[in-house]
C-alpha cells in the first residue's frame, strides 16, 4: 500500500481546515492591503463546508476521486471570493489523475498536483509574474515535476515549500495583472498576494500529514 492514502489526504485536508482557521485573521489582513479583506474569510467559509461534509463521507469505500471531486463541490458552492472557484477547480481535478484509485504513489501525487495547478491557470487565465496564487504554484510544480522519482519524499516537500515561499514573496514588488489587486495599479507594489501566501500555507499540510 502506499503512503499516500485515503487516510493521509483525510488528514492533508483537516490540517488545511484547521490552519485556515489559525490563519484566517492574516490572510484577511493582506486582502485588506489590496483587495476587499476577506480572502481568509472565503477559505474559513469554504473549508468549514469541507468538514461538514466529511461527516457523511464513505472514507471506507469511496476513493480519492470521489473525495476530491466533494472538496472541490464544497469549495466551488459555498465560497463567493474569487479563491472558491479557483481552489475549488484545483481540488476537483486534483483527484482525477488517482483514477479511483484508494492510494497512490508520489509520482502520482505529484501527477495530481501538476493537474490541479493546471486547473487553476485554465480558470483564471493568470501567467507567472500576475501576483496571484501561481506565482507559488508553477514553480512548485515545476519544482515537483523534476523530483517525480524522489527517494525522500519529506526533503521534497520541504524544498517546495521553501519554492512557494519565495515565490509569494516575489509578489511583493510586482504590480497586478489579475483579480482585484489589479485596480490598484502601483498601489500594490510591496503587498504581498494574499492567494500566494495561502497556497503555500494550504501545501505545507501535506508535510504535516506525512507520518
Ligand atoms: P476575491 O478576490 O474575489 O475577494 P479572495 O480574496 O478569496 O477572492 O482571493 C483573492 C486571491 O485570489 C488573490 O490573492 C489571488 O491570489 C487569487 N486570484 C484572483 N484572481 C486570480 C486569477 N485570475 N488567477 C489566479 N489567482 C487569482
Ligand atoms: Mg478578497
Amino acid at each position: 500500500m502506499n503512503q499516500f492514502d485515503m487516510e493521509y489526504f483525510k488528514l492533508s485536508i483537516i490540517k488545511m481546515a484547521s490552519m485556515v482557521e489559525a490563519e484566517r485573521d492574516y490572510l484577511t489582513s493582506l486582502d485588506s492591503d489590496i483587495g476587499d479583506g476577506d480572502h481568509g474569510i472565503n477559505l474559513s467559509i469554504g473549508f468549514r463546508e469541507v468538514t461538514k461534509q466529511f461527516e457523511t463521507f464513505d472514507f471506507e469505500n469511496e476513493n480519492l476521486t470521489t473525495l476530491f471531486k466533494k472538496v472541490g463541490m464544497a469549495l466551488l458552492g459555498k465560497v463567493g471570493g474569487a479563491s472558491g472557484p479557483l481552489y475549488g477547480s484545483f481540488f476537483m481535478k486534483f483527484g482525477v489523475p488517482a483514477n479511483s484509485a484508494r492510494d497512490v504513489d508520489f509520482c502520482t501525487f505529484v501527477e495530481m498536483f501538476s493537474t490541479g495547478v493546471e486547473a487553476i491557470q485554465m480558470r483564471g487565465k493568470a501567467e507567472l509574474g500576475d501576483k496571484t496564487m501561481l506565482d507559488a504554484l508553477l514553480p512548485a510544480k515545476d519544482y515537483l515535476n523534476q523530483q517525480k522519482t524522489s527517494k525522500d519524499i519529506k526533503k521534497t516537500l520541504e524544498e517546495t515549500i521553501a519554492i512557494m515561499k519565495k515565490g509569494a514573496e516575489s509578489t511583493e514588488p510586482l504590480i497586478a495583472k489579475k483579480g482585484r489587486a489589479m485596480r490598484l495599479g502601483e498601489r500594490a507594489i510591496g503587498h504581498r498576494d494574499p492567494g500566494s501566501e495561502s497556497s503555500w500555507k494550504l501545501f505545507e499540510c501535506f508535510l504535516k500529514a506525512l507520518k
